[in-house]
């Protein structure tokens, strides 16, 4: 019987006309060969599944046209193996990089190792194949016409010669493999009852060749394919009608009308019937069969898309398997409507895979697998070692060690390498004293943790273990210099540790551990699975190009690369079926939601093919790469559901622009005049409690308050208010046990809750530290302590000037160990700009001390010294702390000296206003606590300006004596604040602080 190709229009019931003439078929034959060819797995999937439900599976074959190559050969006898893409992949790279060495390959030798380009020459390759061009003639045909598509055709050539060598083949070679199979062979499939083509939109040559020997041997042939014999040039219809005339062409048959309705609902059936064409629409009162929603961004249009899905479930009863969410481009919307739907409740069926690497367990894995590689970088190895995916306890590795590893690694600067961490080890111990409190240089760490009341440091894991625990981890990650795959897959395996549902001795327990988390278990499983995949395919790839050992930077970066291009499947037995508008093709659903329907998205702007462009395509006879299918896709994608429509789009882009909607939302809008638009907000507030979609919306959106909320909003209107004041600005509770008589102050506290009382309470009443980027070289702190211990060294000696010199060297040179710093490369120009900054400031400070000498250095009180008592208005504050610098009169009166390594300015008002009170409380220091005589002046020295601040204790209004006064009431209140719990964030005028450790989360940053 000659094949029949029959036309009709999307949504008329084509797939279920082929389910009735295989049903009849078998009814009337029973177990009769029955083959059905449709374009993929999803469709065969989705196909199987309605024959099921139809109750006719028994018998019948359903194929992809690849699996259908795979079994003619064998029934051919004539099996093949098949290339699997690892294979491939790893093929085509060791023939780009052979080419490149052997100079064969210069015009691509730039892009070898880029990221895609190995990927965009195979379907290039599969490409030429697809078309049935071989790799001879492709040489021949692009001879002479420049070096890149030459080399192309180097590369097809070789790797064609390869898989005939070895007797592979990859899917295209089988396709030509079959059709000389058919060709050769009569009896081929001569028993097939009935051959059903159904689902196509467009053929290839070899879908073609293959189709037309077998229709010519099968009892009877039905092809389906959507079109309108009365209405042959429809716009909408163009892909379809390609398709036809090559089929037509190929097989000599004429298309013939299927017999046929729309299955589709009134609205749909009317756009189906309408769209693109110049005529209006025949629906006069359209019903809610199609509903328009346009969202503020992508995140609020996924949400509005998933209550409308939740709807059609709860409301309409439709199961989940009948509900489709499709978008053009699926990525961008991938992450908002996983999210969405998890909060939701809403199992999804998301076609095309996750993205393998943004696993978090795989991402974790790589990670570990990249130290190794790239040199044991800090952020990566921190990161391990708190990734809840590995199981480190053999070796030593607790829950704070990555807390230590994390301050070692500050303290050491380190960035990468195993020299660096070792260094850092050894740096620790110095460091951990100086790094905290700079008044406190010579206090060990147990007593300043006393001392500061901080318990950070004693919960820190020990030196010593920790370093034992470092080498194991090493250890254990260190694979061979140079290996085979094999052996390095089997090292990543010993790491992985077996995949059991209980901790054991084998490796990390990674699988073990992702088992453990029941919400993201068989997320996590399948992503592990589909790694295991992947190093399968490594180790296969291998055996089969017996390629040489590798570095195992080299084996990491193979990896690294097959992981990017993978895709995981979470096992889903039914939900809602969410794929790109191409793969949603051919399915039928009871309702459809069509996202991202803004300019530039859909249509989405064809591009040309950038290694085989337009202008060859012409050369060689190749189909054109620009179509002009979209508005194919988009009848395509409108018509796959039958009852129910929604077509949403955002009105906002990323940048927060106005985004307009595509012309093909105007031309349903033309059609559909009668239905309104609905506008959706960011937020869940506007939605009716009642149409609340999860518990979280639902509380978004009731009015009636429950009393959490409304501590919400109280905490929010104050935090909002230009004024900080009340309960959530800082209040908390008494403090006085803590802070008590007995407690030890340090001037630079005080200052601190002087110039911001909460950043006191982040710093010292929390012991909380700001997390800056680590950075090679010193920072500030870093600079003043050297320039303070210069400077006290030269003042020690008789010629200051004079031996500046020498000592700034010493110090410079133990300078990184001592201070824990990494030198950077203008460490050297640094050292000597220091010195001459150093020279200047000592020139200018005896300008300023004529007539005064030297008389102590760091001179110190409390801390096993006197300490200063003074009696405030919150009663007797004892303190402690370093006097820089003090100077003797004629007169046998002294001046107190403060050097600071900024140069932000200090005046009068500082003191008045509480915020620096460092020089009135070192001056009564050294006259009170260290009975070193009266003091009649002093000043704040700005090293780097070689200047004294405006602030002078002599110059200040009163004088010393005032400005002791003001001192002591400042003290007073201070003390009172804290001992009260007054916190309350206050900016500083000229900004907060970069040191600030609240700068991440205070609200009142300025
Ligand atoms: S960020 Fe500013 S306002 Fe907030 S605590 Fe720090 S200094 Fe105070």
């Amino acid at each position: 019987m000659r094949p029949r190709l029959l036309l009709a229009p999307a949504g008329h019931g084509k797939t279920q006309f082929v389910i009735e003439q295989i049903r009849a078929t078998l009814a009337s034959e029973p177990l009769s060969p029955v083959i059905v060819i449709v374009p993929n797995s999803i469709q065969a999937a989705g196909f199987r599944q309605r024959l099921c439900a139809a109750g006719g599976a028994l018998g019948v074959d359903v194929h992809t046209f690849h699996t259908l190559y795979a079994e003619l050969l064998t029934r051919a006898g004539q099996p093949i193996p098949l290339l699997l893409d690892p294979v491939r992949i790893r093929l085509l790279r060791d023939i780009v990089d052979d080419l490149c060495e052997r100079g064969a390959m210069t015009h691509f030798a730039a892009l070898r190792d880029k990221p895609g380009f190995i990927a965009l020459l195979r379907n290039t390759i599969e490409e030429l194949k697809r078309a049935r061009i071989f790799p001879n003639d492709f040489s021949a045909s692009v001879k002479g016409l420049g070096s890149r598509l030459e080399e192309i055709s180097i590369v097809y050539t070789v790797y064609q010669e390869w898989l005939q060598k070895q007797n592979w083949a990859d899917n295209e070679g089988r396709g030509w493999l079959a059709a000389i199979a058919l060709e050769s062979n009569p009896t081929l499939f001569a028993d097939t009852r009935l051959l059903a083509v159904s689902g196509f939109d467009e053929f290839n040559p070899t879908q073609l060749a293959v189709l037309s020997l077998f229709a010519n041997r099968a009892k009877e042939t039905i092809i389906t394919l959507t079109g309108d014999i009365q209405n042959p040039n429809r716009s909408a219809h163009h892909r379809f009608h390609r398709a036809q005339q090559a089929i037509t062409s190929s097989l000599s048959i004429q298309p013939e009308a299927m017999d046929s309705s729309s299955m589709l609902s009134a609205d749909i059936a009317n756009v189906e019937a309408s769209l693109f064409e110049n005529q209006q629409s025949s629906i006069v009162n359209p019903k809610s069969e199609i509903e328009f929603i346009e969202a503020q961004t992508r995140a609020v249009e996924a949400r509005a898309a998933l209550r409308w899905v939740k709807a059609r479930v709860v409301r309409d009863g439709m199961k989940l398997s009948d509900v489709a969410i499709l978008a053009r481009d699926l990525e961008p919307y991938r992450p908002f409507i996983e999210e969405t739907a998890a909060e939701f409740g809403i199992p999804l069926r998301i076609v095309g895979g996750q993205p393998l690497n943004e696993n978090p367990a795989i991402a974790a894995l790589l990670a570990l697998l990249s130290l190794p590689a790239e040199d044991w970088s800090r952020r990566a190895l921190i990161e391990s070692w708190r990734s809840p995916y590995f199981d480190f306890s053999e070796y030593g590795i607790n829950s704070t060690s990555a807390a230590t590893l994390d301050e070692i690694s500050r303290v050491g600067r380190v960035s990468q390498g195993l020299s660096q961490w070792r260094e850092a080890f050894a740096m620790w111990e110095k460091r951990k004293v100086t790094e905290f409190d700079e008044d406190l240089p010579t206090l060990d760490s147990k007593v300043f943790a006393e001392h500061t009341g901080s318990a950070r440091l004693s919960n820190l894991q020990s030196q010593e273990t920790l370093e034992s625990a470092f080498n194991s981890f090493v250890d254990l990650l260190t694979p061979p210099n140079r290996a085979s795959i094999k052996e390095y897959v089997a090292f990543v395996e010993s790491l992985i540790g077996d995949d059991m549902t209980s901790p054991n001795e084998n490796g990390l327990n990674v699988v073990v551990n992702a088992r453990a988390n029941q919400s993201t278990l068989e997320r996590d499983v399948a992503a592990l699975s589909a790694f295991k995949d992947i190093l399968r395919g490594l180790v296969l790839a291998e055996s089969v190009l017996e390629n040489d050992s590798l570095a195992y930077a080299d084996f990491y970066k193979d990896l690294r690369g097959a992981v990017e291009s993978a895709t995981y499947t979470i096992p889903a037995e039914s939900g809602v079926f969410v794929a790109s508008a191409l793969d949603g093709r051919g399915l039928s659903f009871e309702a459809i939601v069509l996202m991202g329907l803004s300019e530039g998205e859909f249509p989405k702007q064809e591009r040309e093919d950038i290694l085989l462009r337009e202008s060859d395509r012409a050369a060689l006879n190749l189909e054109t790469k620009l179509h002009g299918d979209e508005a194919t896709f988009f009848y395509q994608a409108i018509t796959r559901g039958r009852q129910r429509l929604l077509l949403t789009h955002p009105y906002l882009a990323e940048d927060g622009q106005a985004w307009e909607p595509s012309p093909f939302w105007a031309e349903i809008r033309r059609l559909n005049v009668g239905s309104l638009e609905v506008r959706v907000r960011g937020d869940a507030g506007g939605v009716d409690p009642a149409e609340a979609a999860s518990k979280v919306e639902w509380v978004e959106s009731a009015q009636d308050f429950d009393i959490h909320i409304k501590n919400g909003i109280e905490v929010l209107r104050a935090r909002m208010n230009p004024k900080a004041s009340g309960i959530y600005e800082g209040e908390l509770f008494d403090l006085s046990e803590r802070f008590g008589a007995g407690h030890g102050w340090s001037a630079s506290r005080l200052e601190s809750y002087g110039t911001c009382p909460f950043e006191f309470f982040v710093a010292y009443a929390l012991g909380l530290e700001p997390r800056t980027p680590l950075e090679e070289g010193f920072d500030v702190r870093m600079l003043g302590s050297m320039l303070h211990k210069i400077l006290e060294e030269v003042y020690a000696t008789d010629d200051p000037l004079k031996n500046l010199q020498e000592r700034a060297r010493k110090v410079f040179e133990s300078a990184p160990g001592d201070y824990g710093f990494r030198p950077t490369a203008l460490w050297e120009l640094q050292k000597v700009e220091l010195t001459r900054v150093l020279e200047k400031t000592i020139r200018a400070l005896d300008e300023a001390s004529q007539g005064l000498a030297p008389f102590r250095m760091e001179a110190r009180f409390g801390m096993g010294e006197p300490s200063l008592v003074l009696n405030t208005s919150a009663g007797e504050v004892r303190l402690h702390g370093y006097i820089d610098r003090l100077d003797a009169a004629p007169d046998g009166s002294l001046r107190v000296i403060d050097y600071k390594a900024g140069s932000a300015p200090i005046s009068s008002n500082h003191l008045k206003e509480g915020r620096r009170l460092q020089l009135p409380i070192y001056a009564l220091a050294a006259r009170d606590a260290l009975g070193l005589g009266e003091v009649s002046s002093g000043f704040y020295w700005h090293i780097q300006k070689a200047e004294a601040s405006s602030l002078k204790l002599e110059k200040f209004e009163g004088g010393v004596k005032a400005a002791f006064e003001t001192a002591i009431k400042h003290i007073g209140a201070h003390v009172a604040g804290i001992r009260a719990g007054h916190f309350e964030p206050k900016a500083p005028e000229e900004g907060c602080p970069s040191y600030c450790p609240a700068v991440g989360f205070c609200w009142r940053k300025k």
